[in-house]
């Protein structure tokens, strides 16, 4: 029997209380103690993966080094654990379903009747241990999309159900995380929802070991003794989570709150290490000093949905903290840019981010923004589509091809500046089918991006079916375009920067899916650098009085906080 211990996470209450957080958060709490970690998120929808769905319905679209394109909480999962994950780490009811009918095709259940008990539970089962199995982990934390009572979501109940039937009764632990609803009038915080809720999985044969009760009060000693006794769980196994002030907050609650030492005694495992969470303290700490600000406009068509752009705006808090600086995110729908009114939304951003995209909507307004940011000298960085709209803006406004595009926008440009990469133009699957995960980049001595990576070789994660024309590349270098990170075969583009330029850099990768809390990526750090020259040396005034009083009259970031 396998000594791999399993942490089964559902929810309960309401959806959107920050589940893949938390779980992402006891992972860390329980790496502090040199434990090997592995996560895992089901996801009970049909699709079989998030990278054909709108980002209005999904959010980001996270990509994993081995190309996997996944659901944002795998993000919260490196970025809090730092470890990479795989293509293991997300299984959706489509992945699962789509398995098991290939093999009934293929004869392999030799003439039984499939059904979701036992081959669909079996195939996710199969998906768990593999994770396990393949990491060498000591603890895999699965954590369950949706909520309890979810009718897609229940072959996944049944399947953790079933986990703990092969396993050592204490090599299994649930936890459930609910919400508790403030109730104005009578000024009390109630749990009925939270009992209800732990019945509805106790029907499923389910019981809870670990309540995280989320919620925007305080809760007190009798709520927690309540919850303890009708949900039947040990008092120090009710851990209140009050919504934090910043995400990087949550691993240091539960810390405090004694909930990776009920885990480990649960397991009977000793901790590896004296717990490490130094770093992550002082790094919390930093955030919340920071009073200066640095503002950063993320242009993009997403911004209604700012969960679209997480890893982006994660690793922009990230880079900011490294220089003591509150980040404040303007987001600026890319759609309502005008080249003559641009100036009025732009002029008071330190940085301009445009991230990646797919689509003609919105283009023009992110070329605007590239031609503000080239001529107005404000520090830059595209990502992906934000690297390609730079390019187009320059091959337009530089070398004067008025109509220069990318054949993804206008198939019949006379000046394709980007293209469709060969080996993409016979596909005709949306799904899966992008150039995908890491690939290894050369960088040119003396450019930006090799000052900001101090280092020649880098490996970064791609999601895109476009490229730089390498038609144009000669005429792009004489004008003042320098493409100072080429594959190792040199054949494509990966980083452009414009050379007389304090710091505007493109990249056909997603720098932003490697930026971790303590560790923010080179580029969002050469970016936020830049950033903050630029809003010293124009307003020297404006920041040292910041510095003293706590108020700007004219300032609604102030009010606005970090983010
Ligand atoms: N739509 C562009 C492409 O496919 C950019 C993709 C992106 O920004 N991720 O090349």
């Amino acid at each position: 029997m396998s000594n791999i211990k399993y942490i089964f996470c559902t929810g309960g209450v309401v959806s959107s209380v920050g589940k893949g957080i938390t779980v992402a958060a006891i992972g860390r709490v329980l790496k502090a103690r040199g434990l090997k970690v592995a996560i895992q998120k089901l996801d009970p929808y049909l699709n079989l993966d998030p990278g054909t769905m709108s980002p209005y319905q999904h959010g980001e679209v996270f990509v994993t080094q081995d190309g996997a394109e996944t659901d944002l909480d795998l993000g919260h999962y490196e970025r809090f654990v730092d470890e990479p994950v795989t293509n293991l780490s997300n299984v959706t009811s489509g992945q699962v379903y789509s398995e098991v009918l290939e093999k009934e095709r293929r004869g392999d259940y030799l003439g039984k009747t499939i059904q979701v008990i036992p081959h669909i539970t079996n195939e996710i089962k199969r998906r768990i241990k593999l994770l396990g199995k393949e990491t060498g982990a000591d603890i895999v934390l699965v954590e369950v999309g949706g909520t309890v009572g979810d009718i897609e979501g229940q072959p996944f109940l049944e399947a953790i159900r079933q986990m703990r039937t092969s396993l050592k009764r204490r090599d299994a632990l649930y936890i459930h995380v609910t919400f508790l609803p403030y109730i104005g009038a009578t000024k009390e915080l109630k749990t009925k929802p939270t009992q209800h809720s732990v019945r509805d999985l106790r029907s499923m044969g389910i019981a809870a070991n670990v309540i995280i009760a989320r919620t925007d009060h305080p809760v007190s000693k009798e709520v927690v003794e309540k919850i303890s006794l009708f949900c039947d769980v040990d008092e120090e196994a009710v851990v209140p989570l009050i919504t934090a002030e910043s995400i990087y907050d949550v691993p240091l609650m539960l810390e405090d709150a004694g909930l990776a030492e009920y885990i480990l005694d649960w397991f009977k495992l000793e901790p590896r290490q004296k717990v490490e969470l130094g770093a992550w303290r002082e790094m919390v700490g930093k955030m919340r000093d920071a009073t200066e600000k640095v503002t950063v406009g993320i242009v993009g068509k997403y911004v209604e949905l700012e969960d679209a752009y997480m890893s982006v705006k994660e690793a922009l808090v990230h880079a900011a903290t490294t220089y003591g600086k509150a980040l404040e995110v303007k987001w600026i729908q890319s759609e309502s840019l005008r080249k003559d009114g641009c100036h009025e939304q732009l002029k008071e951003l330190d940085a301009i981010v445009v991230p990646g995209g797919f689509g003609y909507r919105g283009v023009e307004g992110k070329i605007i923004a590239a031609q503000y940011a080239r001529e107005n000298k404000v520090p830059y960085l595209g990502l992906c589509l934000g690297m390609q709209v730079m390019c187009i803006e320059f091959a337009r406004n530089v070398l004067g091809f008025e109509d220069a595009n990318s054949t993804e926008f206008d198939e019949n440009t006379h000046h394709p500046v980007i293209d469709l990469m060969l080996d993409q133009r016979a596909i005709t699957d949306l799904g899966g089918t992008m150039r995908l995960g890491a690939y290894p980049c050369m960088l040119k001595p003396g450019s930006a991006a090799h000052t900001a990576y101090k280092q020649d070789e880098i490996e970064e994660r791609h999601r895109h079916r476009w490229e730089f024309n390498n038609d144009f590349r000669q005429q792009f270098e004489e004008n003042g375009m320098n493409f100072s990170g080429l594959s190792p075969d040199e054949l494509l583009v990966e980083i452009s920067e414009i050379a007389d330029h304090p710091y505007m850099v493109g990249s056909q990768f997603h720098p932003e899916f490697l930026s971790r809390p303590n560790r923010p990526h080179a580029l969002f750090e050469g970016l936020i650098k830049a950033a903050i020259e630029r809003h010293d040396s124009s307003s020297p005034k404006k920041s040292r009085s910041r510095k003293n009083t706590q108020k700007q009259p004219n300032s609604t970031a102030a009010q606005n906080g970090a983010d």
